[in-house]
């Protein structure tokens, strides 16, 4: 069998999973009747203590339309220049918004308020109008590193005095929250628009959460049709995403003591030149010799331990839900015994 750190959303649906989502009540969510999926809703917005949520397809989706209801063309968004939002989502902030951004480098995927009070533009014809300022917790491309809830603060207290709105990328939401212990609502009272992916360590097949304001949900919901993305019998897959977030939030500690076990078991091979820190399930090696990075892939694959290039210099491992403590040694024991060079 094939052990897959590839990405966390590779999981599929548990047997209680499945069980779940064959009894769910269904309708016709287009006409606001299916039942299954108001309730994933109305569950995540008072989980977050938000007025309203929406249930969409994919994180890029809720992304897409959490930027478009704040930004018009010709503005501008802040964001980490490794964020998901810029670079693995097909260009579409200028496709969806038509606006620019403004890319910022930072400590592991992570931004600070100087950094953003410098990036803002002033009321200058020549510069676009900044608009939003989008967070990534946890940072994708930072190794999964998780937001100090303290810098979050600041730059949330700082965009309310200036009138800036704040997006978070919460794909990965609930690790951060694993390892900061805030509290849900707490924590998302410093955003105005919340994406959260279900189909990432938690579990579910398909699916991702838009959380915010009543107003700016019904604005997102006519957004979300003309993306296509208007669904009928959801409910199917919205109990898929109940139950993700009912059972699925205490474990993810366990990825996260996998990752970490994985990576310090590792670290001191000798063509791995960093491991970058790991708080949660993403562990990322950066090699003492780039150029090895396909035949070290291969070599992996050739024994049934499935990975991700990373860019040109690192390759990327994320623990899940599938992958049992035995398959982390068994990994563990093969890159031990890889011979590179
Ligand atoms: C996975 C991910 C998304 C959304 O991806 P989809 O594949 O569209 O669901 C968004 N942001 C980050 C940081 C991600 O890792």
């Amino acid at each position: 069998m094939k052990i897959d750190f590839r990405s966390d959303t590779v999981t599929k649906p548990s047997k209680e999973m499945l069980d779940y989502m064959f009894q769910a009540e269904v309708g016709d969510d287009v006409y606001g009747e299916d039942p299954t999926v108001s309730a994933l809703e109305k569950f995540a917005s008072e989980y977050f203590g938000k007025e309203a949520a929406l249930f969409c397809t994919s994180g890029t989706q809720s992304n897409q339309i959490g930027i478009q209801l704040n930004l018009k063309p010709g503005g501008e968004v802040i964001c980490h220049a490794d964020s998901h939002i810029y670079r693995y989502e097909g260009g579409g902030i200028a496709k969806n918004s038509g606006a620019s951004v403004k890319l910022i480098d930072g400590n592991y995927g992570r931004i600070n308020v100087n950094q953003v009070k410098y990036a803002v533009n002033p009321d200058d014809i020549h510069l676009p109008l900044t608009q939003l300022v989008s967070l990534e917790d946890t940072a994708n491309k930072g190794g999964g590193a998780v937001y100090d809830f303290n810098d979050i603060k600041e730059i949330a207290n700082y965009c309310k005095s200036v009138g800036l709105p704040m997006h978070l990328d919460g794909a990965r939401m609930m690790n951060a929250l694993t390892v900061n212990g805030i509290v849900p609502k707490e924590y998302a009272s410093q955003f105005d628009t919340i994406s959260l992916c279900l189909s990432k360590g938690l579990g579910a097949p398909i699916g991702s959460l838009l959380i915010g304001k009543k107003d700016h949900i019904k604005q997102a919901r006519r957004i979300r049709k003309s993306m296509g993305g208007g669904m009928r019998q959801a409910g199917y897959i919205a109990a898929a995403g109940l139950f993700a977030l009912q059972h699925n939030v205490d474990r993810l500690k366990e990825d996260h003591l996998k990752a970490s076990y994985l990576g310090d078991s590792i670290k001191d091979l000798e063509w791995i030149k960093e491991v970058y820190p790991i708080q949660t399930n993403i562990v990322i090696i950066e090699l003492m010799n780039p150029s090895l990075q396909p035949t070290i892939i291969q070599s992996l694959k050739e024994k049934d331990i499935l990975c991700n290039a990373f860019g040109p210099t690192a390759i990327r491992f994320v623990t899940h839900l599938d992958i049992s403590d035995n398959q982390i040694q068994i990994a563990i024991d093969v890159l031990k015994s890889l011979r590179i060079g």
